[in-house]
């Protein structure tokens, strides 16, 4: 019997699509848009598929590919396709299922620009978004009638901080016959394995862990090859008439964020936890949410799916707006940005930025707060992380 080897192995042991000229041990940059062949029948073969071997960047690229083995080997997907972003992996995947009449199912609490894209864009286009309490099971199941065309998650809300019942909500999914579509971006799919769960199709901003130094925008769409039609569409279809695959370049830099991506989600899931903690016994932070603390509501569940990290998001909750912008003001270590498990600690008041389009009823709908401060927690020392979360928040007025 062979063993299996490690995540950790496996992000870094994968080979390349084939040997290097030069035996290159990192991956080259295939800066090319497009490739020569020695005869017309080589030619043929690639183009009519018949032959794996690139012919054209906007559908394959051998940078990329070495990427996508590298997450089919971790995943063990069937199928792995990297875009330029999240939002294009999002919007992919959403393509393969839907059509004009038909709706998804998913929750009030989504990312900003996944709400926009369901309630605006596909709108237009005669597809309805049915956004559900993605707690109430009842309520799901309700929600799902013969135009569904998929049930849509994020596994952990961000910045609510809720956790999906991941098996739960497959089972419901699989009972109508429709595929469940899971943005996994919030816990890397080197900690769990959605595939386990039920999953049918993952998504993620691989933007955020995987690239880890904020190098480079992508997305990934991981297909277990439940439903065959994500595959058909996507090689057959979308990469040729949509053209939102990965460049070489960030495709290079995010298969390097991905070779360190458990060490550092250690380090950094391990700094959040030591945070939330201390950040707790802090006069002026009136709440503290991370799913690492074993007094928050989803702590069990996150346990069950995730294991014993938690991933490097947290909140907390000032007074008001005011105390919010004023602690903001006064970080001097972490950076006032946006952007999620960055090596760097950044803090952002989601209220006034990133849900600044939406208006204040869809916001309480959202429960999205102007008291709350998103961070996610980096690679610096904890202690001095600490610090300047305790001198911001002690300089508010
Ligand atoms: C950032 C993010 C996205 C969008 O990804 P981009 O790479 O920024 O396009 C989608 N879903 C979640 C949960 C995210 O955090």
């Amino acid at each position: 019997m062979t063993r299996m080897m490690k995540k950790s192995t496996i992000a870094i042991d994968t080979k390349l699509p084939r040997k290097d000229a030069f035996g290159a041990i990192a991956m080259p940059v295939y800066h090319t848009a497009s490739y020569e062949f020695e005869t017309a029948k080589d030619m043929a073969d690639a183009f009519c598929g018949r032959v794996l071997a690139p012919d054209y960047s906007r559908v394959m690229n051998p940078t990329v590919m070495h990427f996508e083995d590298q997450v089919k080997a971790l995943t063990g997907a069937e199928n792995v396709f990297a875009f330029c972003s999240g939002m294009a992996a999002i919007t992919n995947a959403f393509f393969t299922v839907i059509e004009t009449g038909k709706n998804v199912v998913t929750s009030h609490h989504l990312f900003g620009n996944t709400v926009a894209l369901l309630n605006k864009t596909f709108a237009r286009f005669g597809v309805e978004s049915r956004q559900v309490d993605l707690l109430n099971l009842e309520a799901v199941r309700q929600a799902i009638d013969d135009q569904t065309s998929c049930l849509f998650w994020e596994i952990v809300t961000n910045p609510q901080m809720e956790v999906a019942d991941i098996a739960a909500l497959a089972e419901i999914a699989h009972e109508r016959g429709i595929p469940l579509i899971a943005d996994t971006t919030i816990i890397p799919f080197t900690q769990f394995s959605a595939k386990a769960l039920g999953v049918d199709v993952e998504v993620v901003s691989s933007t955020k862990y995987i690239s880890g130094g904020a190098t480079s925008l992508g997305g990934l769409v991981i297909d277990y090859g439940t439903f065959p039609v994500v595959n058909q569409r996507i090689r057959f279809e979308l990469l040729f008439n949509v053209g939102s695959y990965m460049s070489p370049h960030a495709a290079y830099m995010q298969s390097l964020g991905l070779e360190t991506l458990e060490a550092r989600y250690k380090v950094q899931s391990s700094n959040a936890l030591a945070l939330a903690r201390k950040l707790q016994t802090v006069e002026g932070i009136q709440r503290v949410n991370y799913i690492g603390l074993e007094d928050n509501p989803f702590h069990t569940l996150s346990l069950k799916q995730f294991g014993e990290t938690a991933g490097a998001m947290l909140t907390i909750d000032l007074a008001d707006r005011k105390a919010c912008f004023s602690f903001i003001d006064h970080l001097k270590l972490i950076r006032r940005a946006t952007n999620l498990f960055d090596n760097k600690t950044l803090a952002i008041h989601p209220y006034s930025t990133i849900f600044g389009p939406f208006g204040k009823s869809q916001k309480v709908e959202m429960d999205v707060r102007d008291t709350t401060i998103r961070l996610s927690i980096g690679l610096e020392d904890v202690d001095d992380i600490f610090e300047d979360i305790r001198q911001a928040v002690a300089a508010i007025p």
